[in-house]
């Protein structure tokens, strides 16, 4: 099943290569793998914060990179590159393009509750938290994280 940005947490890679056809420019970037907040060092110097904007039909997402002077090698921090992943998330909304459940809402006599889909389950824990923000004030719309607990 496809769950990328979960398997991506799982296995951190040092290189991204996102190719997302409908996006104007092909985006390439590196993340770092220990360190999370620039600046990078890429041949010997610090990179330079450079703004960049992609664009999907009316929907801009600002996001600065760190650049290597000499070779052109963007490096993204991780909170840069969530908020990456969040914006291609929302272009798939847009798209109507991501995966659907559908579950029968459950009621005990006091509270509503949905089971998740056994397939789902392999890497939530009892302990996570999990965090709903209302997206729509009908209160029937929300995004739902799961959380891991350091
Ligand atoms: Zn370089």
């Amino acid at each position: 099943m496809k769950q990328k940005s979960e398997l991506e947490r799982l296995e951190p890679k040092d290189e991204y290569d996102i190719r997302e056809e409908d996006l104007e420019e092909e985006i390439k970037f590196v993340i770092d793998k220990d360190a999370f907040k620039g600046p990078f060092i890429c041949h010997s110097k610090k990179t330079i914060l450079e703004d960049k904007k992609v664009s999907f039909n009316d929907l801009n997402f600002n996001y600065s990179i760190w650049k290597c002077k000499k070779c052109g090698k963007e490096y993204l921090d991780s909170e840069q590159g969530r908020r990456f992943e969040k914006f291609l998330i929302i272009k798939k909304l847009l798209e109507d393009n991501l995966i659907t459940i559908e579950r029968n809402m459950n009621f005990d006599g006091k509270t509503y509750f949905f089971r998740f889909p056994k397939e789902l389950t392999n890497n939530l824990h009892k302990d996570d938290l999990v965090d709903i923000k209302l997206l729509t004030p009908d209160g029937k719309t929300f995004l739902v994280e799961i959380k891991h607990r350091d």
